[in-house]
């Protein structure tokens, strides 16, 4: 069989497994050092060549989308069904958090060594009023340029809609400009992303070289509540909700969006993942080029479900190590800077184990509880950061659906 006739979610899977293969057998052969410093170059690169398209890509996105879009009225009402979305989508995903983390109590009478406390930690917390803040750009080009994401978004917005503001032939002009410079950024995606299964392929053999599996014992209950939660809320919560508000099959929209979220597993990263996430969404689920430039570059950047549950059951947790039992209250607290804290995480790995800071803050936990959880970071990174492409699909589609459109491939009873 020719490698082309495979179809791309599979060649990812196979570069997956063959890395954790890869990783194995390094760990009984002792070679993990050539494994963490020369194979992982693969990985390296094609995280570069991800993160070099980013910026170009959000921009000339969101800029066609908007000029697609046209009037302010339509304009407002999808930012409306998206915010809304985000909104709902996150609560969900940390009361299903708080309930298990109640239910299993992993963290009572858990006899936990600490891991190193991580340096840096103490300035994360007083940051968030400074991200809230940055949204605006002092200069769009140098925001760019550091790769921040919401500013730019920020920027792409306003610009693109006051393209649709101004007069001829200046309007006509940029539109289809910004078209041909998203058309020839989506090319370029396309062919980056031929390269994901060789890339997934070394950075999952290069996590597992480098963590093993020895850190996982003493916090398997925790990491089983976390992984618990995600699977409900990307298995049962989500599937119903695009099931039963959009009539879309859960299970063609997994397929349509299997390579973007193989990708965000291995990368642990929605910012990195953005460019597979829109071709996927533009070209296996049929979603319009207008709603998904709208919703993914926001959605990979503010919506992160997988963080929002992973950060109340992370804080609840080390409540319970300590024995400090919250109250009601402080528990609606922890939910509250929960949702906070994911809307602040950038989509980049561990930016979530950072925020947590924000929630033990509020609720006066030590801030060193984060040194217990550290090891198993990573592993619970690359799940949450699937959930939280996963949920930023499932809106992208259901929005689609609610802007009537009805030629989507992933409708239930119609064949992808
Ligand atoms: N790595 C996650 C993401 O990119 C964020 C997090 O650390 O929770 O979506």
């Amino acid at each position: 069989m020719k490698l082309k006739s495979i179809s791309l979610h599979w060649q990812i899977l196979i570069g997956l497994i063959l890395g954790v293969l890869l990783a194995i057998l390094s760990k009984i052969f002792h070679f993990e050092d050539f494994v963490i410093q020369d194979i992982s170059l693969l990985g390296t690169f094609f995280i570069r060549a991800l993160k070099m398209i980013i910026v170009p890509l959000i921009v000339s996105s969101i800029i066609s989308g908007v000029t697609n879009i046209g009037d302010a009225e339509h304009f407002g009402r999808l930012s409306l069904k998206t915010l809304l979305y985000y909104l709902t989508t996150s609560i969900f995903a940390i009361l299903t958090g708080l309930i298990l983390v109640n239910l299993i109590a992993p963290g009572v009478s858990a006899n936990l060594s600490f891991q190193e406390t991580p340096g840096g930690f103490e300035n994360a917390a007083t940051s968030f009023k400074d991200l809230i803040l940055r949204i605006i750009p002092e200069n769009p080009i140098a925001s760019m340029a550091k790769g921040e994401i919401l500013p730019t978004i920020f920027f792409s917005l306003l610009f693109g809609f006051f393209i649709t503001r101004s007069p001829e032939p200046y309007k006509k002009q940029l539109t289809g400009f910004f078209q041909s410079v998203f058309e020839v950024m989506m090319g370029l995606t396309h062919f980056i992303i031929l390269f994901a299964p060789l890339g997934v392929f070394a950075l999952i053999a290069k996590i597992i070289a480098q963590t093993g599996f020895d850190a996982v014992l003493p916090l398997l209950k925790y990491m089983i509540t976390v992984i618990l939660g995600l699977l409900i809320h990307a298995t049962i919560t989500l599937p119903l909700l695009i099931y039963f508000l959009g009539g879309i099959s859960p299970l063609k929209h997994f397929k349509a969006m299997s390579a973007a979220l193989l990708t965000a597993f291995s990368t642990s990263s929605s910012s990195a993942t953005l460019p597979l996430t829109m071709d996927s969404i533009e070209n296996n689920a049929g979603v319009s080029n207008k709603v998904s430039s709208f919703v993914l570059p926001l959605g990979a950047t503010i919506n992160m479900d997988g963080t929002a549950l992973y950060e109340c059951v992370a804080a609840m947790f080390i409540a319970q190590v300590y024995g400090i039992d919250l109250s009601f209250v402080q528990q609606m607290i922890v939910v509250i800077t929960a949702l906070l804290a994911s809307v602040g995480a950038a989509g980049i790995p561990m930016a979530g184990l950072v925020m947590i800071t924000i929630i033990l803050k509020a609720v006066g936990l030590p801030l060193e509880g984060i040194g217990m959880i550290l090891a198993v970071d990573r592993i619970l990174d690359m799940l949450r950061t699937s959930v939280n492409v996963w949920s930023d699909s499932c809106g992208a589609v259901l929005i689609a659906r609610s802007e009537g459109e009805n030629k989507l491939a992933v409708l239930k009873g119609k064949e992808l």
